[in-house]
């Protein structure tokens, strides 16, 4: 055999601190099947984290790789600036029957962090051109999480992912995340959720006239931890909007296409924002695609024979038509399986798993689920919800060690994250757990204070 392949003096790799990352053991992955990633020296791992969030039916899915072949044998890249192309079109056509009713209108990009930024410009773009030039601030959840460019980041928490870059960011408006776990101790879920909804009408009740959008990660905010909002949350920020005229984004990058449980999060509580992003899971996970969906009414805002309203944003790659031909394949497997079905009956699993294994571990303060989406806070004492220092990078610890019972992980802080792929196998998901406890055990015991 070859020397093996190490990205060690030439990657530098996203949201990573490369001295950490040379100080491990380096993972090279080169082939995926089904919901296993295998690597240059031999070994595979289920993917525990949907490679970060995207991978929906496994890797390898027939369907999607032969799509992929035949549209790259036919029209690799056209614009959509000015022209059209069959794919997109097919693709636009196709997405309003699965989002929430009403959302018609779909302007393509390439990523998450994109299709925010689109949305953020359209909102306030509509208003100016509604007359109401004043209407120009974004309110954003404490804890949000919407990608890493400029407008991304700057609807993101403050804290470490934010603050070096704060001369280059705008100040959004901030209401509570019913993040119970967080607040008093003995605060419930529907209590935290009705605090989130009296803090987002106190800051619309004073500033509604200059506010042109209300942005939410719908039911999970993601990054922030998997913090899960209570029954009522999205129907009452909805109400909200629509009460104060301001528009809604639903930022559905990583809740979106089965994640939750059904197909958009908006579904869990029948509600259509003014806009949502789509992003991750819209290839099934396999190519760059995200699109910004939005209602005829904005859509409207911006048509005019005059040109003087035109939306002025577009990328070189938005809509690419291997991307969208990935996409339309991705949403072949839902209309021919009941892929929605199974996440539910496997989040059910899931959900008896964890509480079996956790509910009254010592580390685990809390865990939140929805879905397939999964976040286990660890502290270092249960009664008293006491963290673990953060130096001490305790979730990093538990995934590494997971990695012994071949089972990928990728925590945010000490949260362990769990989002694997919805075609995850039942005893796969009985490994990731058993990966998890294994991780649990192998926290050093001087940093217990329980
Ligand atoms: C991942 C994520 C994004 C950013 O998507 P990218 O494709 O990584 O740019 C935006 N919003 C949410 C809610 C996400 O989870």
């Amino acid at each position: 055999m070859s020397t093996a392949p190490t990205g060690r003096s030439s990657v530098w790799h996203p949201f990573t601190q490369m001295a950490l990352f040379d100080a491990e053991p380096e993972i090279v992955v080169e082939r995926g099947e089904a919901n296993r990633l295998f690597t240059t020296d031999g070994r595979s791992f289920i993917d525990g984290v949907s490679s970060l969030w995207c991978n929906v039916h496994g890797h390898g899915r027939a369907e999607i790789v032969q799509a992929i072949q035949e549209q790259a044998s036919v029209l690799q890249h056209s614009t959509l600036l000015g022209v059209s192309h069959t794919r997109a079109i097919e693709l636009a056509e196709r997405l309003p029957s699965i989002l929430p009713v009403g959302l018609t209108r779909s302007f393509f990009s390439e990523n998450g962090a994109s299709a925010v930024e689109v949305a953020l410009k359209m909102a306030v773009q509509f208003w100016r051109n509604a007359g109401k030039p004043e209407r120009q601030r974004i309110v954003a959840l404490e804890f949000a999480y919407h990608g890493d460019t400029i407008g991304g980041v700057s609807l993101g928490a403050p804290g470490k992912f934010r603050d070096p870059y704060a001369p280059l960011l705008f100040e959004p408006l901030r209401f509570d995340s019913p993040y119970a776990f967080g607040m008093e101790p003995g605060t419930t879920l529907a209590q935290a959720t009705q605090r989130s909804l009296e803090s987002l009408r106190s800051l619309l009740d004073e500033h509604a006239q200059e506010t042109a959008a209300v942005i939410i990660e719908p039911r999970v905010q993601g990054a922030g931890g998997m913090i899960v909002s209570g029954e009522g949350h999205l129907a009452g920020v909805r109400r909200l909007c629509d009460e104060f005229e301001v528009l809604l984004i639903a930022d559905e990058v990583a809740t979106g296409f089965g994640r939750t449980g059904e197909m958009f999060a908006c579904n869990l509580e029948q509600i259509t924002p003014d806009i949502a992003t789509l992003g991750k899971g819209i290839t099934g996970g396999y190519l760059p695609l995200s699109a910004t969906v939005t209602t005829e009414q904005v859509y409207a805002n911006f048509y005019d024979e005059n040109n003087e309203r035109t939306f002025y944003h577009g990328h070189t790659y938005a809509g690419n038509p291997i991307c969208a031909a990935a996409a339309l394949a991705n949403l072949d497997v839902f209309a021919n399986e009941d892929v929605i079905g199974r996440v539910q009956q496997r989040a059910a699993l899931l959900e008896s798993l964890l509480q079996e294994r956790f509910g009254d571990h010592p580390q685990v303060g809390e865990v939140r689920q929805q879905g397939l989406m999964v976040g286990i806070e660890l502290v270092a004492d249960r009664d008293s919800r006491t963290p673990f220092p953060a130096a001490e990078r305790i979730g990093a610890g538990v995934c590494m060690a997971a990695r012994e019972h071949e089972v990928l992980l990728r925590p945010l802080g000490d949260v362990v994250i769990l989002m694997p792929p919805l075609s995850i196998e039942e005893d796969e998901l009985a490994q990731i757990c058993e990966a998890v406890a294994h991780g649990l055990d192998a926290i050093p015991g001087a940093l217990l204070s329980g």
